[in-house]
């Protein structure tokens, strides 16, 4: 059983992301990730797609590899942003040819930074690829959700009729990181009252080094508690400390998911094994025991 869906039918799932590097030191780096990361047993491990264009070919090459040479189960990421129609049947049926079931349909970005237009495409909005993904293939597909609402999004409400309506079209959700509980069990309530009955896994990123998770959360909404940055900029100048913080803090957020129901964790690794593997610990996970076991365990 490799489809995400089912997985998570079956009880609480723990996933890894990661996202495929742009140098040869870099590309170490995943590779020792990985490594280190698959005794844990994750329910399955995902791979970014870089809208923007450059590393896009190294992601269906990761999520290849993970596919033969580990024991793990891969999701690849694919977004509307960058291509044609054409191109993203192309990808689609190229991962059905090779075996692989799960799909994280994303809108994605358009580049940044750059002067010129952005190429034509034309799909808009991620339910569009999730109904493109359907028709391609027998695929697990999921769908991005984001707890503080999207950047984009004009209203909340808007926001999660757009995601109800993505939800229902796809058999499961994973959320943008946040840094509290109630942001994620807020949406879970406003979704159920919109009738969504697919799973939403919450995302979870540790901090590791301030700037750059402020960064990400200035770029994904995401709210940045003003107790937590000042508990980390105490220790600013002393990054295992940062670090120290960051696992703790982490820990008791999904700890707190766990406790109130949420049907897994997806860690947003940045290629490093380090964080995910003492959070793991100290929730208790661990190699040897699906994360199923361990979480009813704590229910
Ligand atoms: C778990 C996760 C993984 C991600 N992985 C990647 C990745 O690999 N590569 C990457 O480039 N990006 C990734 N992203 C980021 C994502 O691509 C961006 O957040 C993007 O801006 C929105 O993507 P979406 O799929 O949520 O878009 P959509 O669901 O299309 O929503 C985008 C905006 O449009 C609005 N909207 C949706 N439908 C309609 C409609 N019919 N009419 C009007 N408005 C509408 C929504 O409310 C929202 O404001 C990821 C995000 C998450 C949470």
């Amino acid at each position: 059983m490799a489809k995400v869906h089912e997985l998570l039918g079956a009880g609480p799932c723990v996933s890894f992301e990661f996202f495929p590097p742009r140098t040869d030191e870099a590309a170490r780096a995943l590779e020792k990730a990985l490594a280190e990361l698959e005794p844990l047993a994750p329910s399955f491990v995902s791979v970014t797609y870089g809208a923007g264009g450059s590393t896009r070919a190294r992601t269906r090459e990761i999520v290849l590899d993970i596919l033969a040479a580990t024991s793990m189960t891969p999701m690849a990421h694919l977004t509307c942003a960058g291509h044609r129609r054409a191109e993203l049947v192309e990808i689609l049926d190229g991962y059905r040819e090779a075996g692989v079931e799960n799909i994280l349909a994303l809108a994605g970005d358009p580049p940044s930074g750059t002067t010129s237009a952005p190429p034509p495409v034309d799909f808009r909005y991620a339910l569009e690829l999730v109904e493109l993904v359907r028709e391609r293939g027998p695929f697990s597909v999921g769908v991005a959700a984001h707890p503080e609402g999207h950047p984009r999004s004009t209203t909340r409400t808007d926001d999660r009729r757009h995601l109800a309506a993505k939800l229902a079209a796809a058999d499961f959700g994973i959320t943008q990181f946040f840094f509290r509980a109630r942001d994620y069990f807020t949406m879970v309530e406003e979704l159920d009252a919109l009738g969504v009955e697919r799973p939403v896994v919450p995302g979870v990123m540790p901090v590791t080094n301030v700037g750059q998770v402020e960064r990400f959360a200035a770029l994904s909404g995401a709210a940045f508690p003003p107790e937590l940055a000042e508990r980390l900029q105490a220790v600013a100048d002393r990054p295992e400390d940062v670090r120290r913080i960051g696992v703790e803090v982490a820990t008791e957020l999904c700890a707190e998911l766990l406790d109130g129901g949420a049907p897994g964790l997806h860690f947003y690794t940045l290629n490093r094994s380090t964080a995910t593997r003492e959070i793991y610990a100290n929730l208790g996970l661990g190699p040897g025991r699906p994360p199923f076991d361990v979480i009813a365990d704590r229910r």
